[in-house]
Formats: structure tokens, C-alpha cells, sequence
């Protein structure tokens, strides 16, 4: 048998720290501050997608120190956005703030200095709810402090040479005519109606007219005024396809990652940071993106099906969901509360497999990155997640939190801080969002049929020391390990291989309920009267 070796703790985190570090120490860079970055979309309210670009480029940060090398990770802001569209959230008569810098416009709850802060916060928030702080860089700031002003001369003096490559890679021809930078219209606030034609490097200013702008197809008139904008002050910002550039090489970022949306975006940049700032551009990973529940990309600025994490820590651990933002890049994923007690159930698994050290390597070190590598080591039986659900909608209604415990007890859970957590987000899902099916094991050979024999003669049983000894026996009878049947039994009924002693839950459920979910799970799509 060979032995692959393993890196790190063995999950893609850390293969992709091993490359980022392989690839720095090829192009001879220094290795004292292996930086990682995310950018973060201020202009709406804080979704499920930015959440997943922050936490993993501090996932790769955590990596990188895991082999052994100094990193940090930088949250970016980009709140010099113009406002493209009024999120739902947003109390109406923001529509005057159309096209403005976000960082430019009041906060609309009052609550913070501008509508930036106020997004940003929330996202920072969110980030603190999984314990993770990073360094924070807002762009208006950045860009008031001249942080990119000796890149910003060099693009917009190679503006020419710049534009020609952004309609070679994308076929968009618009920076020909203009320059590939924003200015802020000082007469009507705006940005992105205004373009700037000309620079002069010795004074570093952008002279620009407000022309007007089509977006979406919205044509937004410019007021006609005529200004300079000075690239050492927040007087406008870079284009997209030039500013991740800038950024890079300014701030020294080693990794990015980006949603396949950006590829083109990231070949322009990647150029630019390579011939015009003579900077070699960050290791890039490109990422999975997150559908809604309609298949379509989760948008910001789009109202009515935003997942936010405020909304998924409602009904779920913090961590479930740095779970699913961790255990995989690839591929695409909608979004839906239907996923969040599987993810549950994975995170119970895994901190059983981390705790009893169990499990494949890989497994273990996804539940200590899940943990920003600091995994808590009490253990205790918690009560699956399942099973408060199933709880939840047996309850009487209004009598919820105390018919739980009480089964809990009788079950014999401890009934901790985490367990009364769980309860109120079991109840808050339940009310929320009903009953949702969980998946049916699948059946097959001397299991099939052991399953089967149990399920014929349960109807037999009278008391749950009678379902014990059944369980026992059809087991031996088809010359099967009695946890094999045990955890198939609990598949079916509660969705997850483990569960409360079965003779008295299947009671507690009813035998005649208990009954038609297996025989459910025996021939699917006969029984659909339940
Ligand atoms: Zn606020
Ligand atoms: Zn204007």
C-alpha cells in the first residue's frame, strides 16, 4: 500500500497554503507576511456569498500559520460603490442615494457614521459570531489616505496600453475612450456618470465631465459639470478591472480567491498587476457560487430571497455554517434552509469523529478549521439535532421548550447550555419553516431484509423492552452486527445514525407513525397518505 503524505490537517485548506507558499518561495519573494484578502461588497445587505470570501481567505491565512509561516488576512471594503439599486431592507426615499458612494450615504437604520458602516457591520458581526477578527481596510479610507496613488498614476498613465487588453480579454471597448477610473461628480455626488478623459501626472488629477451613464440598461443623465479629481485624496476610485490590481501590489496580497462571475475581471487585473505595476499577482482560487432557492446567483442588491448569516444563526450553530462555507469549493450550491440540519447532524459527526479521533484525517482537520483550529474538547451527548425537530413539531403548541425537555431528560441527554440553545433554534425552525424530510438510507442485501422482518413484526410488539429484544434478534437472525440495524432504523426514523434508546422513542412516536416511515423507507413513493 503507498502512503499518501499528508499536509497540514489533509483538508484543501491546506494543500492550497502548501501551493501559495510553494509559490511564493519559486518567485523568491519574502516569506515574513503571507497576506490573504477578501474583498467585501458594502453596498447591500451581507449575504451568504460574501461571507464565504471572507471566511475562507482566513481559513487559507489559518493554513498557511499551520505550516508554519507568519500570515494575516485582509477584509477589504469596497464602499466607494456607487448604489446601483435599493435593497428592500432599506426604508424607501433612498432612491435619491442612486449612484452615489455607499460610504457617502447616511446610514438608513441611523445606527452608524454612514450606509457602508452599516452593511459592513453587519458582515463583521457575522464574523464574530464564528470567532474570527481580521484586519479591516475600508476603501474610502484607503483611498483619502493616497494608498494607491503611486499605482493609480502608473495605470492611468498606461491607461491607453490598458484599455487595448480589456477589450482583447473581455471584448468591452468603453476604456479606449475613457479612463479606467471613476471620479466622484463634486457638483451632484455622483459616481460613475462622470468619466474622466485626460490625466496629468504631475499634479496627479483626473480632469472628467458628468456625461451620464447606462447601467442595466438605465440611462442615468449626468449633470453636465466639468472638475478635476485628485488621485492622492477619495476623490473616485479604480475601475474593477484595475483596482484589484492596485490593491495587490499596494497592500502586498499573496492569495485571492474569486466567483467565477469575476474571471474575466481577475485576467485583466492579473495583467495589469504583472506589466503595469510590475507586481506578480496573488495565488487564485476560483469558488463555487451560491445559488438562491431559484437557481439564481445570490445578489445583493436583489431583495426578497437573501440568505443572510443573521438569518441562518436564527435556526443553527454559528459553526454549521462555517461548515458549509468550508467542506468544499467547487461546484454550485443553492442556498435554502432545507440544508441546515444536515449540516447539524455533519457538524455533530465530525466533532464525534474529532473527539474520538475517529474518521478520516481530512474530516477531523475540517472540524478543527471550522474552529479557526482552536476545536472545543468537552464532550457529553448532545441530543441530534433531529430529533428536536422531530420534538418540536410533536410539541403542543405553546408548550414547546418544556415537552422537549422533558423527553430529553427521560431519554437521558444532558440538558447543557448548548442543549438549551438548540431547543429554542429546533422550535424557532419548526414554526418557521414546518417539516422537512430528511434523506431515507438506502437498503440493500441482508440489511434490506433484517429491516424488513423488523418492520413486519413491530406491529407485534407491546412494550419498548419487546422492540429492544426484536431488534436484537432479527439482527442475529440475518447474521448482522446489532448496530448495523440499530443505526439504519434511526436513518429512517430520525434522519442520522444515532438516537435516543429505540424501544422507548418508537413508543414515545407512536408505533403506527414509526411503522409507515419505515415501510416509507422500504418502498418509496407507495406510502405518500402518512
Ligand atoms: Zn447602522
Ligand atoms: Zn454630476
Amino acid at each position: 500500500m503507498t502512503e499518501k503524505r499528508i499536509i497540514g490537517l489533509g483538508t484543501w485548506l491546506d494543500k492550497l497554503a502548501a501551493r501559495v507558499i510553494e509559490r511564493e518561495k519559486s518567485l523568491g519573494r519574502n516569506l515574513d507576511l503571507i497576506r490573504t484578502e477578501a474583498g467585501i461588497a458594502a453596498s447591500g445587505v451581507v449575504h451568504l456569498g460574501s461571507m464565504a470570501d471572507s471566511v475562507r481567505a482566513h481559513a487559507v491565512c489559518l493554513a498557511i500559520q499551520n505550516l508554519g509561516y507568519r500570515s494575516e488576512t485582509i477584509q477589504f471594503a469596497d464602499d466607494m460603490d456607487g448604489l446601483r439599486s435599493v435593497p428592500k431592507e432599506v426604508p424607501t426615499g433612498f432612491d435619491r442615494y442612486l449612484l452615489h458612494p455607499v460610504s457617502l450615504i447616511p446610514d438608513p437604520f441611523s445606527c452608524h457614521e454612514s450606509y457602508a458602516e452599516h452593511m459592513e457591520n453587519l458582515l463583521i458581526e457575522a464574523l464574530k459570531m464564528v470567532d474570527i477578527s481580521t484586519t479591516f481596510i475600508r476603501g474610502f479610507e484607503a483611498y483619502q489616505r493616497g494608498t494607491f496613488a503611486s499605482q493609480m498614476k502608473q495605470i492611468l498613465l498606461n491607461a491607453r496600453r490598458i484599455g487595448e487588453k480589456i477589450r482583447e480579454i473581455t471584448g468591452q471597448d468603453k476604456f479606449l475612450e475613457t479612463l479606467p477610473y471613476f471620479p466622484i461628480c463634486s457638483s451632484c455626488g455622483r459616481i460613475y456618470t462622470a468619466t474622466a478623459h485626460s490625466f496629468d501626472s504631475k499634479s496627479g488629477k483626473a480632469a472628467y465631465k458628468c456625461r451620464g451613464v447606462r447601467l442595466r440598461n438605465v440611462w442615468y443623465e449626468g449633470c453636465g459639470y466639468e472638475g478635476e479629481a485628485s488621485i492622492s485624496r477619495a476623490d473616485g476610485k479604480l475601475s474593477w478591472k484595475t483596482e484589484l490590481a492596485a490593491r495587490w501590489a499596494s497592500l502586498d496580497i499573496r492569495f485571492e480567491a474569486f466567483g467565477k462571475d469575476l474571471a474575466s475581471s481577475i485576467l485583466v487585473n492579473d495583467w495589469v498587476s504583472r506589466e503595469i505595476l510590475n507586481y506578480e499577482p496573488p495565488t487564485h482560487v476560483q469558488y463555487e457560487l451560491f445559488l438562491d432557492a431559484s437557481r439564481r446567483k445570490i445578489s445583493k442588491s436583489r431583495g426578497g430571497s437573501v440568505f443572510t448569516p443573521q438569518l441562518w444563526f436564527r435556526y443553527a450553530p454559528p459553526q454549521s455554517l462555517t461548515l458549509l462555507l468550508l467542506k468544499r469549493i467547487k461546484g454550485t450550491r443553492v442556498i435554502s434552509h432545507q440544508l441546515i440540519p444536515a449540516l447539524i447532524n455533519e457538524l455533530d459527526r465530525l466533532r464525534n469523529a474529532y473527539l474520538e479521533r475517529e474518521g478520516h484525517p481530512k474530516e477531523r482537520g475540517l472540524y478543527a478549521y471550522v474552529y479557526n483550529l482552536r476545536p472545543p474538547k468537552e464532550k457529553g451527548m448532545l441530543a441530534p439535532f433531529s430529533l428536536l425537530l422531530q420534538l418540536a413539531e410533536d410539541a403542543p403548541v405553546g408548550d414547546e421548550q418544556s415537552f422537549i425537555e422533558a423527553r430529553l431528560r427521560k431519554y437521558g441527554y444532558a440538558l447543557n447550555a448548548e442543549t438549551y440553545e438548540r431547543i429554542g433554534m429546533a422550535i424557532r425552525f419548526t414554526t418557521d419553516f414546518g417539516h422537512v424530510e430528511s434523506r431515507a438510507p438506502v437498503l440493500e442485501g441482508r440489511v434490506r431484509s433484517a429491516f424488513a422482518e423488523f418492520a413486519e413484526r413491530l406491529a407485534d410488539t407491546e412494550t419498548a423492552e419487546d422492540i429492544q429484544q426484536l431488534m436484537f434478534n432479527t439482527a442475529r437472525k440475518h447474521d448482522l452486527e446489532p448496530s448495523d440495524l440499530f443505526r439504519t432504523v434511526y436513518e429512517a426514523l430520525l434522519g442520522q445514525p444515532k438516537g435516543p434508546r429505540l424501544g422507548p422513542y418508537i413508543i414515545d412516536l407512536g408505533k403506527e407513525r414509526a411503522l409507515a416511515r419505515l415501510r416509507q423507507v422500504l418502498e418509496p413513493g407507495a406510502a405518500q397518505n402518512l
